[in-house]
């Protein structure tokens, strides 16, 4: 039997080769022939790095052109009748992921707790499917031609359809039996591929607390998916979160083996009382598939005894906790990183030895010489971690330890009519979210700047005179609080972790986001900290520069963590307090220095939420203390807003109120007034600025438009409660929209006021 495995590879390449061919392609620049040639080498390269590292199953059909959930709607043949008559398969796949002519692109949406979006699929009450199963062969047949013989990964039934949307309101589980049955034809094909083949199917959707309805999809769909064929042996893997209710399914079921997750989902510990008494193997998952940090092998050794413990060792196979899709590439070409922090790090090809040596050291293999070191290494570099003055820094534990006031001290209802009286602000108050348009030009400025080959002069007076024309332009246009517009800021979280010590940046630690799309995030390695102030100076330049009030802007400590990799050896909770300590001293310095009003982004509150129930609670306490500590210095006449890209805030909304922001900014312009209800029925007490357009599109929203939308808004809420601003940043526009869309906004606020 085989003693060890990965969940999944990651396919956009060491140097996002994918990623640049495929915008080659879209940009006509090549033939689609050019990409598949890249995609085979990619494939080819990724599977000899996993053979050469000692994975013994490695699988296929881990490989996607975009997504694995738009594979998987091109394999079961339910495409939205908007792309079907596109003929071309290749045009077809990526028209439904982009759009095509006159058909919207499909929806995405975050892959569960990560950062990686899959395309929604859109089924309906008449939607037929039928089985392509042309992908999943001919790269299984590929990793043969080099002597792999691969597991092939699929995602679950149940995760298809529990992941899909109606747009006709049906019932998404509708068609589960029809969907079952494209499942059994292709293993039928599967199974004469050879003479024994195992397939992975992940159903991550068990993560989540499943309802019993789910649970019975669950058995209905394995109890038959393992009786197609005897040379098929089935994988059923969750990740993210544990699956306990699914296990107690699974194990009544025919099929090989349960894959689960023991790093984020610990409870998956209480099944194996029930896994040691059924005959399943099992793909213990304990090496972190989606952080960037060494595994501390000793633990991890130790996590598998326990396992076995219970569970006959013969019937483990030591295994990632996720896909490693979700983890930078390699460490190859961190040339730039300090050598000691690069020495606590691993990224997916550096896990590939974790998992290969843990499973020799779990399975008492000998170790050669190189793996000896390897273990030593791991060892010195997890004790290093312990003690390093580069991670701790004892002020930051003192101050965290001291803090003297952990929220502001005079109650919301009193601060806003102090605020009300010192800032003379209308009602309905226009602003915008913070940042406006970023020309290729600033782009490239702010590059030129940061390799060296721009002057620190040149590059300044190019932001003041970005500044210069923003303030003008917002000016002209009446907008009442006005913004900076962020052209010194490259990335919301990047910006600051630039500036604070305990964070680190990657040369190439990109993954990916969706498509051909990456990000980097940073690295907080560290205690948090801060020298001298961030932001003051370009807001109080542009402050100096006009008698409106200008807004300052910060990111707050939830976005921060969330769209980081973070230190793996404190709770999320204290990294929080102490970024938000640093904001706090931020805005302090703000104020002191004429800024009247102070906005701290929260856009990734939401979906920082657990996957599960039962952790909620602890999130949201951390997450709304963290938020209360930032602000907390800031004085009551300070006004403090806060932005979240989220609209649905009917199960948080007690939250949002416990974060005591004076005022909320918020993405609803695509939903009329009915987001904005639960403020009202909440009895909401503080101002709230509902997005009035949609600035993800270049449309030119009219008066009307806006006007329509400020009536229904008034519906809900008085106009005293009430700010009018644009639904999130504007970076992304041009200032062709920008000024015209803004302008309108102002206008039809004056027939209100
Ligand atoms: N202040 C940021 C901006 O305007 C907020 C962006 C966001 O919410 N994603 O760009
Ligand atoms: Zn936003």
């Amino acid at each position: 039997m085989h003693k060890n495995s990965i969940v999944g590879f990651p396919r956009i390449g060491e140097k996002r080769e994918l990623k640049f061919a495929l915008e080659k392609f879209w940009a006509k620049g090549c033939e689609f022939d050019e990409v598949e040639k890249t995609a085979n080498e990619l494939k080819i390269r990724h599977w000899e790095y996993q053979k050469n590292a000692g994975i013994e199953l490695i699988s296929s059909n881990d490989f996607s052109y975009y997504d694995g959930m738009l594979d998987t709607i091109m394999m079961l043949g339910c495409v939205p009748q908007r792309f079907a008559t596109i003929q071309n398969k290749t045009e077809q796949y990526f028209a439904m992921a982009r759009g095509y002519k006159d058909g919207v692109a499909m929806a995405m949406t975050k892959w569960f707790n990560t950062n990686y979006h899959y395309i929604v699929p859109e089924l309906h009450k008449n939607q037929s499917f039928r089985l392509d199963g042309t992908k999943i062969i001919s790269e299984y047949k590929q990793a043969k031609e080099i002597g792999l013989k691969t597991k092939i990964n699929l995602i679950g039934a149940v995760t298809f359809l529990g992941l899909s949307t109606t747009t006709d309101g049906s019932e998404k589980f509708l068609h589960f039996a029809k969907v079952v049955d494209i499942y059994s034809e292709l293993l039928s094909e599967i199974s004469s591929l050879d003479d024994e083949v195992i397939v992975q199917f992940d159903e991550p959707y068990f993560a989540k607390e499943p309802t019993n309805g789910e649970l019975g999809l669950l058995k209905n769909c394995y109890d038959k998916l393992a009786n197609i064929s005897p040379n098929i042996k089935i994988i059923v893997t969750t990740y993210f979160e544990h699956s306990t209710e699914a296990t107690k399914i699974l194990v009544n079921t025919p099929i090989w083996a349960i894959g689960l997750d023991f790093i984020a989902g610990e409870k998956n510990l209480q099944s194996l009382d029930l896994l040691a008494k059924s005959d399943k193997v099992l793909f213990a998952g304990v090496v972190n598939g989606r952080n960037i940090w060494k595994n501390d092998l000793r633990k991890s050794l130790k996590l598998l005894q326990t396992i076995a413990q219970k569970v006959d060792k013969k019937r483990v196979i030591v295994s990632s906790s996720c896909s490693l899709l979700h983890s930078p590439f390699t460490l190859k070409y961190e040339e730039k990183l300090d050598n000691e922090l690069k020495n606590w790090l691993s990224f997916a090809v550096e896990k590939l030895d974790e998992v290969v040596i843990l499973s020799k050291l779990f399975f008492e293999d000998e170790l050669n010489i190189k793996e000896e070191e390897f273990v030593a290494n791991n060892q010195q570099a997890i004790e290093s971690k312990k003690s390093s003055s580069k991670i701790h820094n004892l002020d930051v534990k003192t101050r965290i330890q001291n803090i003297s006031y952990w929220e502001r001290q005079l109650e919301v209802n009193k601060r806003l009519k102090i605020q009300k009286d010192v800032l003379k602000y209308p009602d309905l108050a226009t602003t915008t979210i913070g940042s406006f348009p970023q020309t290729s030009e600033l782009r490239n400025i702010r590059k030129e700047y940061k390799q060296g080959t721009l002057s620190l002069e040149v590059y300044e007076a190019y932001i003041k005179s970005y500044i210069d024309d923003c303030i003008k332009k917002q000016e002209s246009i009446g907008l009442d609080v006005l913004v900076h517009g962020e052209p010194e800021r490259n990335d919301m979280v990047e910006y600051f972790g630039e500036q604070m010590n305990g964070f680190a940046f990657s040369s190439n630690g990109w993954v990916q986001s969706y498509g051909a799309r990456c990000v980097k995030p940073p690295i907080l390695y560290g205690d948090v900290s801060l020298d001298k102030p961030m932001t003051t100076k370009w807001i109080t330049y542009a402050q100096s520069i006009t008698d409106k009030i200008v807004k300052g802007m910060l990111t707050g400590p939830v976005t921060i963590i969330n769209w980081s990799f973070v230190r793996d050896d404190l709770p999320k909770s204290q990294i929080a307090y102490q970024i938000a300590l640093c904001l706090n001293d931020e805005i302090d310095d703000l104020q002191k220095n004429g800024i009247k009003i102070i906005q701290v982004d929260e856009a990734a509150f939401k979906e920082g939420y657990p996957l599960r129930a039962e952790n909620i609670s602890d999130y949201e306490e951390w997450a709304v203390k963290s938020f209360k500590l930032c602000v907390g210095s800031a004085y009551p006449q300070t006004q403090i807003h806060t932005h979240m890209c989220y609209s649905e805030f009917n199960d948080i909304i007690h939250t949002i109120e416990a974060m005591d922001a004076d005022v909320i900014t918020i993405e609803t312009a695509k939903s009329g007034n009915r987001l904005l209800q639960i403020f009202k029925s909440s009895g909401y007490s503080k101002e709230i600025g509902p997005g009035v357009y949609d600035i993800h599109s270049p449309r030119i929203p009219s008066v009307e438009e806006i006007e329509t939308q400020i009536k229904l808004l008034l519906e809900v809420l008085p106009k005293e409660q009430l700010w009018i601003n644009p639904d999130c940043g504007l970076k992304t526009r041009k200032w062709e929209e920008v000024t015209p869309a803004l302008a309108n906004m102002v206008e039809a606020v004056k027939k209100f006021r």
